[in-house]
C-alpha cells in the first residue's frame, strides 16, 4: 500500500452477522498494516442488549475463513471496565465531565423546545446542555437519592482547553478540519454501561498503539470527537483512512439484516474465500 509498517486495527461489535462491508473493512486494515506491521482484532461489545456470544464466535470463523491473521491475545472490551473507569477519572478531575439526569424523553422535549440543530453530525440527538448547570449540591444530592445518570464531556471547556477544534492527517485525502462541537456534550458513561463508545475506541487505540485508523466513512465526523479525547488524554495522534461504504447493487449501503450478502452464508455455501475478499475490496473502491 506504500505506508510502510504500520499497527492497524478491525474493531467490530458482536451485534450480527458480518456482511461484505465489514470483510472489506477488515481485508483493508490487514493490508495496510503492511510487511512487518502489525493488524490487530477488537471486540467492541460493551452493550450487552445488543452483542452476542453466537455472533462473536462467527465473526472469527468468517475473519479466519477469510485469511486474516491476527494479534492474540484479542482484546473484548467487557472484560476492561476497570481502564475506562480510569480515564474517566482522569478527565473528570479536570473538570471536564458532568453528570447529566435527563431521559432521553427528556431530551427530545428539550430538543424539540428549540430553534437550535437538534442533531449531531452521526444522528444522534444534541444534547442541550441542561445538566451542565447544575449547582455541585444538587448534582450530590441526586446522586445520593440514586438518580440514575450519564457522564458527559463538557465539549466546549474541552475545546477551550485545547485551543479550538481539532484537524488531523487522512490518507488520500489530506488535512481534515474536524467540528466536534457540533456532537455537543458527548456521553462518555452510559446508564447501563459504565462507558461509551467513543470513550472505549479512543482509549483502546491508543492502548495497542494504532497508528493507522481504518473505518467507513460514516465513522470520518466523530473522529473530531476522538481526537478532542486523545488530546485531553495525550495519547498519540493516529492517522485515519476513511474507506468508502459497501453498497447492494440498488445502491443502498449493505447492513448486518441483509443476511443473503453475510459472510457466513457464503462460507456455508462453499464460495471460494480469494474471490468473496476480492469482490469485498471492490465495492469500497480498494479492489
Ligand atoms: N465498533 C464499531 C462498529 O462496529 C467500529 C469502531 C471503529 O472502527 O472506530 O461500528
Amino acid at each position: 500500500t506504500g505506508l510502510g509498517s504500520q499497527i492497524t486495527r478491525f474493531a467490530p461489535s458482536p451485534t450480527g452477522a458480518l456482511h461484505l462491508g465489514h470483510a472489506a473493512s477488515a481485508l483493508l486494515a490487514a493490508r495496510a498494516a503492511g510487511e512487518g506491521g502489525r493488524f490487530v482484532l477488537r471486540i467492541e461489545d460493551i452493550d450487552p442488549q445488543r452483542c452476542r456470544p453466537a455472533f462473536e464466535t462467527a465473526l472469527f470463523e468468517d475473519l479466519r475463513w477469510l485469511g486474516l491473521r491476527w494479534a492474540e491475545p484479542v482484546r473484548r472490551q467487557s472484560e476492561h471496565w476497570a481502564d475506562y473507569r480510569a480515564t474517566l477519572e482522569a478527565l473528570a478531575t479536570r473538570g471536564l465531565l458532568y453528570p447529566c439526569f435527563c431521559s432521553r424523553a427528556q431530551v427530545a422535549d428539550t430538543l424539540a423546545a428549540l430553534s437550535a440543530p437538534h442533531r449531531a453530525p452521526d444522528g444522534s440527538a444534541r444534547y442541550p446542555g441542561t445538566c451542565r448547570t447544575l449547582s455541585a449540591p444538587v448534582r450530590s444530592a441526586r446522586i445520593a437519592s440514586g438518580a440514575p445518570y450519564v457522564l458527559r464531556l463538557d465539549m466546549m471547556a474541552a475545546l477551550d482547553l485545547l485551543g479550538g477544534e481539532p484537524a488531523w492527517e487522512e490518507i488520500a485525502v489530506g488535512r481534515v478540519q474536524g467540528a466536534a462541537a457540533a456532537f455537543g456534550d458527548v456521553v462518555l458513561a452510559r446508564r447501563d454501561v459504565p462507558a461509551s463508545y467513543h470513550l472505549c475506541v479512543t482509549h483502546d487505540d491508543a492502548l495497542a498503539g494504532i497508528t493507522l485508523v481504518t473505518r467507513g466513512v460514516d465513522l470520518r465526523p466523530a473522529t473530531a470527537v476522538h481526537r478532542v479525547l486523545q488530546d485531553l488524554m495525550g495519547w498519540p495522534r493516529p492517522r485515519y483512512w476513511h474507506h468508502s461504504l459497501a453498497c447492494d447493487a440498488q445502491g443502498r449501503r449493505l447492513a448486518k439484516r441483509d443476511g443473503a450478502l453475510g459472510i457466513g452464508t457464503l462460507r456455508r455455501d462453499g464460495c471460494d474465500p480469494r474471490v468473496v475478499a476480492e469482490q469485498a475490496l471492490s465495492l469500497i473502491g480498494c479492489g
